[in-house]
Protein backbone atom coordinates (compact mmCIF):
# COMPACT_ATOMS: atom_id res chain seq x y z
CA UNK A 1 0.00 0.00 0.00
CA UNK A 2 1.47 3.24 -0.45
CA UNK A 3 1.21 5.67 1.83
CA UNK A 4 0.26 9.31 1.28
CA UNK A 5 3.65 10.58 1.22
CA UNK A 6 5.47 11.58 -2.46
CA UNK A 7 8.99 10.68 -1.29
CA UNK A 8 10.38 7.83 -2.65
CA UNK A 9 10.82 4.68 -0.62
CA UNK A 10 14.16 2.81 -1.23
CA UNK A 11 15.85 -0.01 0.21
CA UNK A 12 19.50 -0.39 0.37
CA UNK A 13 20.56 -3.74 1.04
CA UNK A 14 24.40 -4.15 2.30
CA UNK A 15 23.69 -0.59 3.30
CA UNK A 16 25.78 -0.78 6.29
CA UNK A 17 29.05 -1.38 4.29
CA UNK A 18 31.48 0.08 2.41
CA UNK A 19 29.64 0.91 -0.69
CA UNK A 20 26.21 0.79 0.69
CA UNK A 21 26.87 3.41 3.44
CA UNK A 22 28.10 5.82 0.84
CA UNK A 23 25.32 5.08 -1.79
CA UNK A 24 22.51 6.07 1.34
CA UNK A 25 24.61 9.09 2.00
CA UNK A 26 24.01 9.95 -1.41
CA UNK A 27 20.35 9.08 -1.38
CA UNK A 28 19.70 10.48 2.03
CA UNK A 29 21.11 14.10 0.66
CA UNK A 30 18.21 13.59 -2.94
CA UNK A 31 16.16 13.52 -0.23
CA UNK A 32 14.80 9.48 -0.57
CA UNK A 33 13.60 7.56 2.39
CA UNK A 34 16.01 5.16 2.81
CA UNK A 35 15.80 1.40 4.47
CA UNK A 36 19.14 0.45 4.91
CA UNK A 37 19.29 -3.30 5.51
CA UNK A 38 21.96 -5.41 6.44
CA UNK A 39 22.94 -8.53 8.53
CA UNK A 40 26.32 -6.80 9.62
CA UNK A 41 28.30 -9.70 8.71
CA UNK A 42 31.11 -7.61 6.80
CA UNK A 43 29.43 -4.14 7.29
CA UNK A 44 29.23 -2.42 10.57
CA UNK A 45 26.60 0.41 12.31
CA UNK A 46 30.00 2.99 12.63
CA UNK A 47 29.12 3.32 8.67
CA UNK A 48 25.82 4.70 8.73
CA UNK A 49 26.01 5.88 12.67
CA UNK A 50 26.02 9.58 11.18
CA UNK A 51 22.26 8.26 9.28
CA UNK A 52 20.56 6.95 12.77
CA UNK A 53 19.06 10.24 13.99
CA UNK A 54 17.81 10.84 10.43
CA UNK A 55 13.92 10.82 9.82
CA UNK A 56 14.10 9.67 6.22
CA UNK A 57 16.67 6.75 7.54
CA UNK A 58 15.56 3.41 9.46
CA UNK A 59 18.43 0.65 9.96
CA UNK A 60 17.01 -2.97 9.89
CA UNK A 61 18.95 -5.71 10.95
CA UNK A 62 17.84 -8.96 8.54
CA UNK A 63 19.82 -11.68 6.44
CA UNK A 64 18.84 -11.23 2.55
CA UNK A 65 18.65 -15.07 2.18
CA UNK A 66 15.36 -14.89 4.46
CA UNK A 67 11.90 -13.34 2.77
CA UNK A 68 11.75 -10.30 3.31
CA UNK A 69 8.26 -7.79 3.31
CA UNK A 70 8.55 -4.12 2.89
CA UNK A 71 6.83 -1.69 1.10
CA UNK A 72 9.28 0.15 -1.56
CA UNK A 73 9.56 1.99 -4.87
CA UNK A 74 13.31 1.21 -5.52
CA UNK A 75 16.09 -1.60 -4.62
CA UNK A 76 19.54 -1.66 -4.54
CA UNK A 77 20.52 -5.00 -4.06
CA UNK A 78 24.13 -4.54 -2.60
CA UNK A 79 24.25 -7.59 0.27
CA UNK A 80 27.18 -10.02 -0.32
CA UNK A 81 30.74 -9.81 1.30
CA UNK A 82 33.04 -8.33 -1.67
CA UNK A 83 36.89 -9.29 -0.40
CA UNK A 84 38.20 -12.31 -1.02
CA UNK A 85 38.68 -13.64 2.43
CA UNK A 86 35.65 -12.99 3.64
CA UNK A 87 33.24 -14.25 0.70
CA UNK A 88 35.58 -17.62 1.18
CA UNK A 89 35.34 -17.86 4.95
CA UNK A 90 31.83 -19.03 4.10
CA UNK A 91 31.47 -20.06 0.84
CA UNK A 92 28.18 -21.50 0.56
CA UNK A 93 26.82 -18.39 2.38
CA UNK A 94 28.19 -16.25 -0.09
CA UNK A 95 26.48 -18.80 -2.57
CA UNK A 96 23.25 -18.57 -0.62
CA UNK A 97 23.66 -14.84 0.21
CA UNK A 98 23.94 -13.89 -4.10
CA UNK A 99 21.48 -16.61 -5.35
CA UNK A 100 18.18 -16.58 -2.65
CA UNK A 101 19.14 -13.33 -1.90
CA UNK A 102 18.48 -12.37 -5.45
CA UNK A 103 15.49 -14.76 -5.84
CA UNK A 104 13.88 -13.13 -2.13
CA UNK A 105 14.64 -9.13 -3.45
CA UNK A 106 13.56 -9.87 -7.00
CA UNK A 107 10.38 -11.56 -4.84
CA UNK A 108 9.84 -8.34 -3.54
CA UNK A 109 10.55 -6.59 -6.88
CA UNK A 110 7.87 -8.03 -7.90
CA UNK A 111 5.05 -7.56 -5.59
CA UNK A 112 5.70 -4.07 -4.79
CA UNK A 113 6.42 -3.43 -8.44
CA UNK A 114 9.43 -1.74 -7.49
CA UNK A 115 12.49 -1.04 -10.01
CA UNK A 116 16.09 -3.41 -8.79
CA UNK A 117 19.37 -2.78 -9.10
CA UNK A 118 22.28 -5.61 -8.88
CA UNK A 119 25.41 -5.24 -7.97
CA UNK A 120 27.04 -7.34 -10.24
CA UNK A 121 30.97 -7.77 -10.08
CA UNK A 122 34.24 -7.97 -12.98
CA UNK A 123 34.42 -11.36 -11.23
CA UNK A 124 31.79 -12.52 -13.60
CA UNK A 125 34.44 -12.14 -16.43
CA UNK A 126 37.03 -14.80 -14.02
CA UNK A 127 40.32 -14.71 -15.63
CA UNK A 128 40.06 -12.55 -18.61
CA UNK A 129 41.32 -13.68 -22.41
CA UNK A 130 39.49 -10.72 -23.30
CA UNK A 131 41.39 -7.42 -22.28
CA UNK A 132 39.92 -5.14 -21.94
CA UNK A 133 36.68 -6.57 -20.72
CA UNK A 134 33.59 -5.14 -22.57
CA UNK A 135 29.89 -6.52 -21.43
CA UNK A 136 29.66 -8.93 -24.54
CA UNK A 137 32.54 -11.08 -23.25
CA UNK A 138 31.08 -14.20 -21.36
CA UNK A 139 34.13 -14.41 -19.16
CA UNK A 140 36.26 -17.47 -18.36
CA UNK A 141 35.37 -18.40 -14.64
CA UNK A 142 36.95 -21.59 -12.77
CA UNK A 143 33.00 -23.11 -11.62
CA UNK A 144 34.66 -25.35 -8.89
CA UNK A 145 37.81 -23.06 -7.46
CA UNK A 146 37.85 -20.99 -4.09
CA UNK A 147 36.49 -18.01 -6.03
CA UNK A 148 33.66 -19.50 -7.62
CA UNK A 149 31.19 -19.14 -4.36
CA UNK A 150 31.38 -15.48 -5.59
CA UNK A 151 31.88 -15.41 -9.04
CA UNK A 152 29.16 -17.96 -9.88
CA UNK A 153 27.00 -16.63 -7.25
CA UNK A 154 26.99 -13.08 -9.05
CA UNK A 155 26.70 -14.94 -12.22
CA UNK A 156 23.47 -16.44 -11.02
CA UNK A 157 22.40 -13.75 -9.82
CA UNK A 158 22.18 -11.86 -13.11
CA UNK A 159 20.79 -14.69 -14.71
CA UNK A 160 17.93 -14.52 -12.54
CA UNK A 161 17.73 -10.83 -13.03
CA UNK A 162 17.52 -11.12 -16.77
CA UNK A 163 15.00 -13.83 -16.30
CA UNK A 164 12.49 -11.70 -13.40
CA UNK A 165 12.92 -9.41 -16.27
CA UNK A 166 12.07 -11.43 -19.16
CA UNK A 167 9.02 -13.50 -17.40
CA UNK A 168 7.37 -11.01 -14.96
CA UNK A 169 8.50 -7.62 -17.26
CA UNK A 170 10.58 -6.46 -13.98
CA UNK A 171 12.61 -3.16 -14.36
CA UNK A 172 15.92 -4.00 -13.44
CA UNK A 173 19.38 -2.27 -13.57
CA UNK A 174 22.76 -4.58 -13.76
CA UNK A 175 26.10 -3.25 -12.93
CA UNK A 176 29.51 -4.83 -13.08
CA UNK A 177 31.36 -3.31 -10.54
CA UNK A 178 35.01 -3.40 -11.03
CA UNK A 179 37.46 -2.67 -8.05
CA UNK A 180 36.17 0.26 -5.93
CA UNK A 181 38.39 1.82 -2.79
CA UNK A 182 37.69 4.47 -0.33
CA UNK A 183 36.92 5.67 3.30
CA UNK A 184 34.60 3.00 5.33
CA UNK A 185 36.38 -0.41 3.55
CA UNK A 186 37.02 -3.00 5.92
CA UNK A 187 40.59 -2.51 7.42
CA UNK A 188 40.94 -6.18 7.64
CA UNK A 189 38.86 -7.07 4.53
CA UNK A 190 42.19 -8.34 2.62
CA UNK A 191 41.33 -6.00 -0.03
CA UNK A 192 44.50 -4.79 -1.56
CA UNK A 193 43.71 -0.90 -1.43
CA UNK A 194 43.27 -1.58 2.26
CA UNK A 195 45.66 -4.13 3.04
CA UNK A 196 48.55 -1.53 1.36
CA UNK A 197 47.63 1.61 2.91
CA UNK A 198 47.60 -0.25 6.99
CA UNK A 199 50.30 -2.05 5.75
CA UNK A 200 52.29 1.34 4.79
CA UNK A 201 50.97 3.22 7.70
CA UNK A 202 52.21 0.67 10.18
CA UNK A 203 55.59 0.41 8.40
CA UNK A 204 55.12 -3.17 7.81
CA UNK A 205 56.35 -4.94 4.98
CA UNK A 206 53.56 -4.69 1.96
CA UNK A 207 52.30 -8.15 0.69
CA UNK A 208 53.00 -8.37 -2.93
CA UNK A 209 51.08 -11.45 -4.04
CA UNK A 210 52.95 -13.20 -6.52
CA UNK A 211 55.24 -10.45 -8.34
CA UNK A 212 52.58 -8.04 -8.16
CA UNK A 213 52.27 -7.65 -12.18
CA UNK A 214 48.90 -8.58 -12.04
CA UNK A 215 47.01 -5.52 -12.65
CA UNK A 216 43.50 -4.19 -11.61
CA UNK A 217 41.51 -0.33 -12.23
CA UNK A 218 40.75 1.06 -9.12
CA UNK A 219 37.60 3.41 -9.18
CA UNK A 220 37.17 5.64 -6.14
CA UNK A 221 33.93 5.37 -4.20
CA UNK A 222 32.08 8.46 -4.97
CA UNK A 223 32.54 8.08 -8.72
CA UNK A 224 31.01 4.16 -8.64
CA UNK A 225 28.31 5.87 -6.24
CA UNK A 226 27.41 8.39 -9.22
CA UNK A 227 27.30 5.70 -11.32
CA UNK A 228 25.30 3.34 -9.47
CA UNK A 229 22.76 6.50 -9.17
CA UNK A 230 22.78 7.43 -12.74
CA UNK A 231 22.23 3.61 -13.75
CA UNK A 232 19.13 3.16 -11.51
CA UNK A 233 17.57 6.70 -13.17
CA UNK A 234 18.44 5.59 -16.74
CA UNK A 235 15.47 5.15 -19.16
CA UNK A 236 13.51 2.02 -17.87
CA UNK A 237 14.91 -0.26 -21.62
CA UNK A 238 18.34 -0.10 -20.70
CA UNK A 239 18.42 -3.15 -18.35
CA UNK A 240 22.49 -3.37 -18.60
CA UNK A 241 25.02 -5.30 -18.13
CA UNK A 242 27.39 -2.48 -17.37
CA UNK A 243 30.98 -2.12 -17.03
CA UNK A 244 31.30 0.64 -13.63
CA UNK A 245 35.29 1.37 -13.08
CA UNK A 246 37.86 3.15 -13.71
CA UNK A 247 39.81 2.52 -16.90
CA UNK A 248 43.17 3.37 -15.80
CA UNK A 249 45.17 0.22 -14.89
CA UNK A 250 47.86 -0.29 -12.85
CA UNK A 251 50.04 -3.37 -11.84
CA UNK A 252 49.81 -3.94 -7.74
CA UNK A 253 53.84 -3.35 -7.76
CA UNK A 254 52.87 0.21 -9.14
CA UNK A 255 49.91 0.45 -6.40
CA UNK A 256 52.15 -0.83 -3.72
CA UNK A 257 54.47 2.16 -4.80
CA UNK A 258 52.54 4.92 -5.36
CA UNK A 259 50.86 4.19 -1.68
CA UNK A 260 53.67 4.03 0.02
CA UNK A 261 55.17 7.03 -1.46
CA UNK A 262 51.80 9.04 -0.39
CA UNK A 263 52.19 7.56 3.18
CA UNK A 264 56.26 8.11 3.52
CA UNK A 265 56.40 4.70 4.79
CA UNK A 266 59.33 2.91 5.46
CA UNK A 267 58.03 -0.10 4.50
CA UNK A 268 59.23 -2.51 1.63
CA UNK A 269 57.82 -4.57 -0.52
CA UNK A 270 57.48 -8.66 0.05
CA UNK A 271 56.46 -10.91 -2.36
CA UNK A 272 53.65 -14.22 -1.41
CA UNK A 273 52.28 -16.65 -3.03
CA UNK A 274 49.35 -15.60 -5.75
CA UNK A 275 46.38 -17.03 -4.37
CA UNK A 276 44.98 -19.31 -6.70
CA UNK A 277 42.54 -18.35 -10.02
CA UNK A 278 43.33 -14.77 -9.15
CA UNK A 279 42.58 -12.82 -12.03
CA UNK A 280 46.10 -11.13 -14.36
CA UNK A 281 44.68 -8.45 -15.62
CA UNK A 282 41.41 -6.43 -15.38
CA UNK A 283 40.37 -3.32 -16.96
CA UNK A 284 37.25 -2.19 -17.54
CA UNK A 285 36.10 -0.86 -21.42
CA UNK A 286 33.08 1.57 -20.00
CA UNK A 287 32.19 3.01 -23.36
CA UNK A 288 28.75 1.84 -22.90
CA UNK A 289 28.64 3.57 -19.48
CA UNK A 290 30.06 6.25 -21.49
CA UNK A 291 27.54 6.34 -24.12
CA UNK A 292 23.96 5.67 -22.14
CA UNK A 293 24.58 7.32 -18.65
CA UNK A 294 26.98 9.53 -19.80
CA UNK A 295 29.08 8.39 -16.64
CA UNK A 296 33.03 8.45 -16.64
CA UNK A 297 35.07 8.51 -13.37
CA UNK A 298 36.13 11.91 -12.23
CA UNK A 299 38.90 11.27 -9.28
CA UNK A 300 42.25 9.81 -10.20
CA UNK A 301 44.13 7.29 -8.16
CA UNK A 302 46.39 10.36 -6.83
CA UNK A 303 43.23 12.22 -5.59
CA UNK A 304 41.28 9.12 -4.10
CA UNK A 305 44.64 7.72 -2.59
CA UNK A 306 45.14 10.19 -0.12
CA UNK A 307 41.32 10.36 1.07
CA UNK A 308 41.37 6.75 1.93
CA UNK A 309 45.18 7.24 3.52
CA UNK A 310 43.19 9.48 5.84
CA UNK A 311 40.47 7.37 6.88
CA UNK A 312 42.69 4.44 7.50
CA UNK A 313 45.39 6.68 9.62
CA UNK A 314 41.98 8.32 11.61
CA UNK A 315 40.93 4.39 12.54
CA UNK A 316 44.93 3.56 13.82
CA UNK A 317 45.10 7.17 15.70
CA UNK A 318 41.55 6.17 17.45
CA UNK A 319 42.31 2.85 18.09
CA UNK A 320 39.43 1.08 15.63
CA UNK A 321 41.97 -0.30 13.88
P1 LIG B 1 31.02 -4.85 1.94
O1 LIG B 1 31.43 -6.19 2.44
O2 LIG B 1 31.58 -3.65 2.61
O3 LIG B 1 29.44 -4.70 1.92
C1 LIG B 1 28.57 -5.78 1.78
C2 LIG B 1 27.48 -5.64 2.82
O4 LIG B 1 26.54 -6.71 2.69
C3 LIG B 1 28.02 -5.70 4.25
O5 LIG B 1 27.53 -4.63 5.00
C4 LIG B 1 27.51 -7.04 4.77
O6 LIG B 1 27.33 -7.07 6.17
C5 LIG B 1 26.23 -7.20 3.99
N1 LIG B 1 25.80 -8.59 3.85
C6 LIG B 1 26.56 -9.66 3.51
N2 LIG B 1 25.78 -10.77 3.48
C7 LIG B 1 24.51 -10.37 3.79
C8 LIG B 1 23.28 -11.05 3.92
N3 LIG B 1 23.19 -12.37 3.72
N4 LIG B 1 22.18 -10.33 4.28
C9 LIG B 1 22.27 -8.99 4.50
N5 LIG B 1 23.41 -8.31 4.39
C10 LIG B 1 24.54 -8.98 4.03
O7 LIG B 1 31.37 -4.82 0.38
P2 LIG B 1 31.26 -3.63 -0.68
O8 LIG B 1 32.60 -3.43 -1.25
O9 LIG B 1 30.52 -2.50 -0.12
O10 LIG B 1 30.38 -4.36 -1.80
C11 LIG B 1 29.00 -4.07 -1.96
C12 LIG B 1 28.47 -4.83 -3.17
O11 LIG B 1 29.17 -4.41 -4.33
C13 LIG B 1 28.65 -6.33 -3.06
O12 LIG B 1 27.52 -6.97 -3.60
C14 LIG B 1 29.85 -6.61 -3.93
O13 LIG B 1 29.82 -7.90 -4.48
C15 LIG B 1 29.73 -5.52 -4.98
N6 LIG B 1 31.03 -5.20 -5.56
C16 LIG B 1 31.94 -4.46 -4.87
C17 LIG B 1 33.19 -4.19 -5.42
C18 LIG B 1 34.23 -3.36 -4.71
O14 LIG B 1 35.34 -3.21 -5.25
N7 LIG B 1 33.96 -2.79 -3.57
C19 LIG B 1 33.50 -4.71 -6.69
C20 LIG B 1 32.55 -5.48 -7.35
C21 LIG B 1 31.31 -5.71 -6.79
N1 LIG C 1 46.85 -8.45 -3.60
C1 LIG C 1 48.18 -8.34 -3.23
N2 LIG C 1 48.47 -8.16 -1.92
C2 LIG C 1 47.52 -8.06 -0.96
C3 LIG C 1 46.16 -8.15 -1.34
C4 LIG C 1 45.86 -8.36 -2.68
O1 LIG C 1 49.08 -8.42 -4.07
O2 LIG C 1 47.88 -7.89 0.21
C5 LIG C 1 46.52 -8.64 -5.02
C6 LIG C 1 45.58 -9.80 -5.30
O3 LIG C 1 46.30 -11.00 -5.45
C7 LIG C 1 44.93 -9.35 -6.58
C8 LIG C 1 44.88 -7.83 -6.47
O4 LIG C 1 45.82 -7.49 -5.46
O5 LIG C 1 45.71 -9.70 -7.70
C9 LIG C 1 43.52 -7.29 -6.08
O6 LIG C 1 43.08 -8.00 -4.95
P1 LIG C 1 41.71 -7.69 -4.21
O7 LIG C 1 41.50 -8.77 -3.21
O8 LIG C 1 41.70 -6.29 -3.73
O9 LIG C 1 40.60 -7.75 -5.35
P2 LIG C 1 40.27 -8.77 -6.53
O10 LIG C 1 41.31 -9.84 -6.62
O11 LIG C 1 38.95 -9.30 -6.17
O12 LIG C 1 40.30 -7.90 -7.72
Amino acid sequence: MRNYSTTKRVLVTGGAGFLGSHLCDRLIADGCDVLCLDNLYTGAKQNIEHLLGHPRFEFMRHDVTFPLYVEVDEIYNLACPASPIHYQYDPVQTTKTSVHGAINMLGLAKRTRARIFQASTSEVYGDPEVHPQQESYWGRVNPIGERACYDEGKRCAETLFFDYHRQHGLEIKVARIFNTYGPRMHPNDGRVVSNFIMQALRNKPITLYGEGSQTRSFCYVDDMVDGIMRLMSAPAEFAGPVNLGNPIEFTVRQLAEQIVDLVGSSSSLECHDLPSDDPRQRKPDISLAQERLGWHPKVQLSDGLPKTIAYFDDLIRSGSA
